[in-house]
């Protein structure tokens, strides 16, 4: 079943990505797309809060991988926006994150679709420019296992 939310401002982003991950098991893996801007690091930034995390979370754009131990679950952010071939995960080890005991968020996943499982939930962030600079429409699919229902408040 799809969700859609409405956010106006990142501070809203980041909100409902903190009480998504409220919601998140040990396993899951969380799939990313958006123009580049449209808010994929604030919506992990707000996920990573939500998991208890309180460091700097950023980008990890030149390393790939960065790893959060010290929340409720560990957390492996990716953004794969800089793999020109799938194989580069290999060498990562990607399988060892995304079937491991934390939470995975892929920014830009589907330039990996390939690796991606198939039970992961997939998060479209869009702009639409004729509802203003900072509306995006964030659309979540496929929580099957979804446990929390509808995010509350937005
Ligand atoms: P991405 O990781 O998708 O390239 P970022 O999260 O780095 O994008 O940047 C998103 C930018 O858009 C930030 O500067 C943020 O302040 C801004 N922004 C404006 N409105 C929103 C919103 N509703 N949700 C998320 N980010 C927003
Ligand atoms: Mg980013």
């Amino acid at each position: 079943m799809k969700e859609i939310y409405e956010t106006t401002a990142p501070q809203q982003t980041f909100a409902l990505a903190r009480q998504l991950a409220e919601q998140a098991v040990p396993g899951s893996v969380f799939c990313l797309d958006g123009d580049l801007g449209t808010g994929k690091t604030v919506f992990t930034q707000g996920f990573a809060a939500g998991l208890g995390i309180e460091g700097p979370v950023n980008s990890p754009t030149f390393t790939i991988i960065c790893e959060y131990e010290e929340g409720r679950l560990p957390l492996y952010h990716f953004d794969v926006y800089r793999i020109s071939d799938p194989e580069e995960m290999d060498e990562i080890g990607y399988e060892d994150y995304f079937f491991g005991r934390g939470v995975t968020m892929v920014e830009w996943a589907s330039l990996i679709w390939e690796l991606i499982p198939r039970e992961a939930i997939r998060i479209t962030i869009e702009k639409e420019p004729e509802r203003g600079f900072d509306y995006r429409r964030i659309t979540i699919d496929d929580r099957a296992d979804c446990l929390g229902g509808r995010i509350a408040g937005f």
